[in-house]
């Protein structure tokens, strides 16, 4: 594929890049050609109609002057079918196809690269409209197959061992940036609804970059669309948002979307936890564990996961184990021990295996039943933490570019 050289991606040609290609049919330097395309700046005048929920759909079609039966079709063509081209769309005369497609566009994040770990997780490192970029994970298991999806492009938070917290550049993710993660996989993984049954994506984990709490509208309202049962059919319980406990938007959580929620705990007292996820000094321990009481729909069939991330000699001991189990009581709750992944310059150690497994001893004995975390994807730099992206502002000429337009 050739791209027209003048700094911009142009966009019809966008939605033929497939990683597929990228993968294992391009040779290196179209490969090079194919990733240097996504890195342009898109510049698309027409409206997005991805991240529309239902009733916004419904009001821009109406207002655009069609009827609003109309709407309902383009959402079963986006969403249970996964078109992004409206030519496709073979229940719609030509000419409203056309008049449709002058002014709308059905978007997708691009694919920068795409990495295959040997144990079957794959890592998408995506760009944005404006260059920016954030990172989805898919991971396959016997049973499941969970998509771990990003809510910013970095994250305002800096937590001391989380990768993704030392990046400088940072923004909320849109709606459809958010649900665009879901679409992206879909189109590479096969598996829209109208395929049929054997979905292999079926949960939906946003535990990528950023805190999805501190971008809460658009993440709610992505996971709305995800949820619709007309179109992706997404069931609310297998999709959990893991916050590092901003608090304030907790119960609005749980009654607005009402997905399973994690908590990345981490520490037991709030000098441990001030230290390792700051946004404890805001919000201690005990508001976020009241909070976790009240969350709305709790119960023993749906609980909450406490992550707890195991750090060589900092919060790892055996009281340690017994504090959280006493913090924890009486909450519905499972528990995460996730192994530490070390990055490039981090400051912590992770525990040693023999040491998370007493650990882990303690939690049994209290009723918390396998409590520790496989890390899948080591190899491609894509388990809990190590996302980073480097986003960085448009350069001069890429900027000039956007305003030639
Ligand atoms: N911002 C949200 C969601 C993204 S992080 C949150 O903090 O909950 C998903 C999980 O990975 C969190 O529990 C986070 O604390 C954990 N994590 C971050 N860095 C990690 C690392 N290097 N090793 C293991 N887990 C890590
Ligand atoms: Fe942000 Fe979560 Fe990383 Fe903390 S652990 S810096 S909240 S992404």
């Amino acid at each position: 594929m050739v791209a027209p050289d003048d700094g911009i991606a142009h966009v019809p040609a966008m939605s033929t890049i497939s990683t597929e290609t990228v993968n294992e049919i391009t040779p290196d330097a179209a490969k090079a050609e194919l990733y240097a395309f996504a890195a342009k700046p898109v510049v698309d005048p027409r409206s997005d109609l991805v991240g529309l929920e239902r009733a916004e759909l419904e009001s821009v079609i109406t207002e655009f002057g069609l009827p609003r039966f109309r709407a309902n079709q383009l959402w079963h063509w986006i969403y249970h079918r996964g078109a992004v081209d409206f030519d496709l769309m073979t229940n719609l005369a030509k000419p409203i196809r056309a008049q449709l497609s002058e002014s709308f566009r059905i978007s997708r994040p691009r694919v920068v690269s795409r990495q295959d770990s040997s144990d079957g997780t794959i890592k998408w490192l995506l760009r944005f409209d404006d260059g920016n970029e954030a990172e989805t994970v898919f991971i396959p298991e016997d049973d499941r197959g969970t998509l771990c999806i990003s809510s910013q492009v970095g994250c305002t938070l800096t937590c001391s061992f989380c990768h993704t917290g030392t990046q400088r550049l940072v923004r909320n993710l849109t709606a459809a940036e958010v649900v665009g993660q879901v679409l992206l996989a879909l189109d590479e993984l096969g598996g829209f609804p109208s395929a049929g049954v054997n979905r292999r994506l079926t949960n939906i984990v946003l535990m990528g970059m950023g805190e999805p709490l501190y971008n809460f509208e658009n993440v709610a309202a992505a996971m709305r669309i995800a949820m619709d049962g007309e179109g992706l059919a997404l069931s609310r319980r297998r999709i959990t948002l893991s916050t590092s406990g901003v608090v304030p938007m907790m119960a609005r959580c749980g009654a607005e979307i009402g997905v399973n929620l994690a908590i990345s705990l981490h520490g037991t007292t709030d000098e441990i936890r001030d230290e390792l996820v700051p946004v404890n000094r805001k919000w201690p321990i005990k508001d976020l564990l009241d909070a976790c009481r009240s969350y709305p729909g709790i119960n023993n069939a749906r609980r909450i996961t406490f992550e707890y991330v195991m750090l060589e000699g900092v919060n790892d001991s055996l009281e340690h184990a017994r504090q959280l189990v006493a913090l924890i009581k009486g909450i519905p709750a499972k528990i995460n021990l996730i192994p530490f992944n070390p990055w490039p310059g981090s400051a912590y150690e992770c525990s040693d295996p023999e040491h998370i497994e007493r650990f882990a001893q303690v939690l049994m004995k209290a009723g918390y039943a396998s409590p520790v975390r496989t890390p899948r994807g080591r190899d491609i730099l894509a388990a809990c933490g190590q996302l980073k992206s480097e986003s960085h502002k448009l350069n001069r000429r890429e900027q000039r570019a956007v305003a030639a337009e």
